[in-house]
Order: structure tokens, then sequence, then C-alpha cells
């Protein structure tokens, strides 16, 4: 039987924080690598250094040299990821694999991903080695021409010999044999219950990534949360669907339905920003039974002239119908937050400052997140007029970098966002806490 090594690589950011992070990709190539007949073992290059509230931690992780485009930028540059000769060690103690398969997430962690290639080279430079994911899907040619003899998705050759695409059939994938083969499972799993998403956000590479909008298996679904549960012990899961509202009668009531049948006791998260208007009385009740503890809603700007660009997500007047029926019957102890955006097209700091003071006095957390420009989406486009280096250089793509190019914005309006979303929140999860206290009285 063959043998594949599949990695989870090292990560080149400024910030990182295990906020439920799975390597999703990466469990579903293991489903089909064994379907192949490989015998697959994984490697996670990630590891946790603390662990906090809901299984959530911090990573390790060793400073890194600031590349000179960040070097007005004064936070620490840093590589996520366990020491490297720990990682060259167990690479030289096991079995010469038949192939090495390395994933990809945000474009701007490419560095991480080279330094990954770099190392196993060291010890395999012969090993047919291939790369995925999202980043390798966004920009194939920034790996094609970084890189030498390693097979590139979305560059001709990979598909003939992954043949993933053969065994990808969408329907029938599952995360289980991917699950199984992590040897330090996380304190908490991930669910997925629908793939891709309708809606076409002009920042957002969804339709991009998955051009086809599909709910998986109910059972298969099912299956893999019950082996979570059962056999590793997790009580903490994380949505990862892009909308997971949206056909909930056909997606999410289902599953729900099927947990309250299991009377497990378990807590829910959804990092992934959620389609508020989909809420309903009914819906509400349902999440709270089944256990729901942190919502997070997309919301990007209440400013009519932005609708565009985050697809109308929600009114100004949908948006506090919508939070107070979540309040109105909420467990006590619920973690409600919302996403808004910063650097929309022409939108001033100030701007973004009134929008969290609006949301704030919601009495909810307030998530201000800046635009990074995905590669292949509308805003992309526009913003590689402006700045022709996002077509060449990936780490113009960093978040914390490309907010401070944008005209208005500078380090100490960017400092003024973060100070105000710490304010708003601190007295938000202050209640958080103290209602936690007084339920345990
Ligand atoms: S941002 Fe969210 S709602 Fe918009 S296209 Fe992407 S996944 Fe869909």
């Amino acid at each position: 039987m063959k043998n594949a090594l599949v990695i989870n690589p090292y990560i080149t950011d400024f910030k990182l924080y295990d906020e439920w992070m799975h390597p999703l990709g990466l469990y579903f190539l293991i489903d089909t690598l064994m379907r192949q007949g490989f015998s697959v073992e994984y490697f996670n290059c990630q590891s946790r250094i603390l662990t906090r509230k809901y299984g959530t931690g911090c990573l390790a992780f060793k400073e890194l040299p600031k590349p000179h485009l960040y070097h007005h930028i004064s936070r620490k540059y840093k590589q996520y990821g366990i020491e490297e000769t720990e990682f060259k060690r167990y690479l030289q103690n096991i079995t010469k694999p038949d192939l090495i398969c390395v994933g990809s997430m945000m474009t701007y962690w490419a560095p991480g991903v080279l330094r990954t290639v770099d190392i196993i080279r060291e010890i395999f430079p012969d090993v047919p080695l291939a790369i995925g994911g999202i980043a390798a899907r966004l920009i194939p040619e920034y790996f094609q021409k970084n890189l030498r003899n390693i097979f590139i998705n979305e560059i001709p050759g990979f598909n003939d010999f992954l043949k993933t695409d053969q065994y990808l059939n969408k329907e029938q994938i599952t995360l289980l044999p991917g699950l199984k083969t992590v040897k330090n499972p996380l304190p908490h799993g991930p669910l997925l219950l629908s793939v891709g998403c309708p809606m076409r956000c002009t920042y957002c590479a969804s339709s991009v990534l998955q051009p086809r909008y599909y709910k998986r298996s109910l059972q298969i679904v099912l299956n893999e949360l019950d082996y979570m549960v059962n056999s590793l012990g997790i009580q903490d899961f994380a949505f990862y669907d892009d909308a997971l509202l949206i056909s909930k009668d056909e997606v999410l009531l289902p599953f729900l339905k099927e947990i309250n049948l299991r009377k497990y006791k378990l807590r829910f998260h959804t990092p992934n920003g959620l389609h508020l208007r989909y809420l309903t009385a009914d819906l509400c009740e349902k999440i709270f039974e089944a256990g729901f503890k942190t919502l997070r809603f997309g919301y990007e700007s209440g400013s009519v002239r932005y609708k565009k660009d985050t697809n109308s997500k929600l009114s100004l007047s949908e948006l506090e119908k919508n939070i107070e029926l979540i309040k109105k019957n909420a467990p006590a102890d619920l973690d409600i937050g919302i996403y808004v955006m910063g650097g929309l097209e022409g939108q001033t700091p100030q701007q973004l400052l009134d929008e969290m003071d609006y949301l704030g006095s919601l009495d909810i957390k307030v998530k201000p997140v800046f635009i990074s420009p995905v590669p292949q989406t509308v805003l992309y486009q526009h913003y590689a007029e402006k700045f022709p280096e996002i077509m060449t250089d990936p780490l113009w793509h960093n978040d914390t970098f490309f907010i401070t190019c944008l005209p208005g914005w500078n380090l100490e309006s960017i400092e003024a966002v973060r100070i105000k979303a710490r304010e708003l929140n601190s007295s938000v999860q202050q209640r958080i806490i103290s209602n936690r206290e007084l339920q345990d009285i």
C-alpha cells in the first residue's frame, strides 16, 4: 500500500488565535486519498500552548524578522507552529512517503507554506509534493513561480496527479478519516452541514472556491458528530458553513432535531457570520435548546452605499428587530457578536467608529474586521487598479497591512478602532460573566 503524508503548514501573520480552527480541506483530502488506496498520516505544524474558554486557545509561535513591506507596523510578525527542529525530527523518523500534500489557507500566509515546503525538501528532496487549499487555488501562479517540481492546485497536472476531482463525490465525502488520523485532537470539533454560499458579496471568494451551494448528507454529518462526541469526548463544536441559516428548514433544523433526540450536552459556536435576517422566534428557541453559546453575525456596514458590497445583508431596522428577538429568549450567558467591516471603498475611520458605537448601544459585542483584497473577487479587481502590487505579492493581502494603505487610514485611526472595540466589548463581557456566575449560584 502506498503512503501519503498530509501536512497542515506553518502560518505567518501578526496575529492568530485558535477560535475553533480546523483544516477541513485536509480532512476531506485524507478521505479522497484513502478512497484511492493510500495509507495516510497527518501532521499538524500548529500546536496549542494555552487553552481558554470553549476550547479556544493560543498557538505556539516564534517571532520573525518583519518583511520590509511591513516595516511601519509596530506589531510583532510571527511564524505560528512548532519548533522547526521538531518538524524536521518528525520527518527524519518516518518511513519515506510516496506522496506529500501540504494545505494552504489565507494568501498572505503563503510564506509559511513556502517555509514548510523548504523543510520537507531538506528531508525528502524527491518525493512528489502537492499544494492544495484556498491560497493555492486563489494564487496558483505565485506558488508556481516560487516552487519547483511541485503539483499546485489549479495548475494543469494537479488533478491528473491527485485525482481528487474523481473522488470528491461531494455529497459522500466525509471528515471522519481525517478526524481519525489526528494524533492530538483539539478540544473542539468542526461541523459542516452545507457547502458554499448563494450570496455574492464583492469581497468574498466563497463562490470562486465553491461555485455550487449544496447541503451535505445529514447522516454523514451525524456520523462525524457521534465520533467526536463519543470517541474524542468533544463538547464544543463550531459550524463552518458559509450560510448556515439559508435553507434552514432543510439544513439546520433537521440537524437540531437529531441533536435533541440524542440528548447530548454540547456547546455550539458560529465563528462564520450568520445572516441575521433569517432568524425567527422559532429558530431562536431551537438553537438555544440545542446549546448555542456563541453567535456571530455578518453585518459589515449599515451604510446604504456599501449595500452592494455586502449583498444587502441587513437594514438597520431588521438588525435591531432581530437582535431584540434573540435577546428576548436567550440564555443569560449567550455571547452575541457582530462583524463590522473597515476599509470599504471611501469609508472613513470616523464612519466605522460611529457604526461601532451604534452596534455597541445594542448591548452586543462589536467585531471590527479590516478588509483584505482576496484574489479573484470583485473588490480585488477594484483595488488592483489602485494597488497593482496586490497582483504579485500576497503580503499585500494582509488585513493588518492593507488597511494602512487606504486613504484616510493610518496607524492611529486603526488603534482607535481597536480601543473602541475593547471598550465596547468589555462591558458586554462583564455582563456575560456576571450572568454565568448568577447561574452557578
Ligand atoms: S461574505 Fe458570507 S454571505 Fe457574502 S458571499 Fe461570502 S459567505 Fe456568502
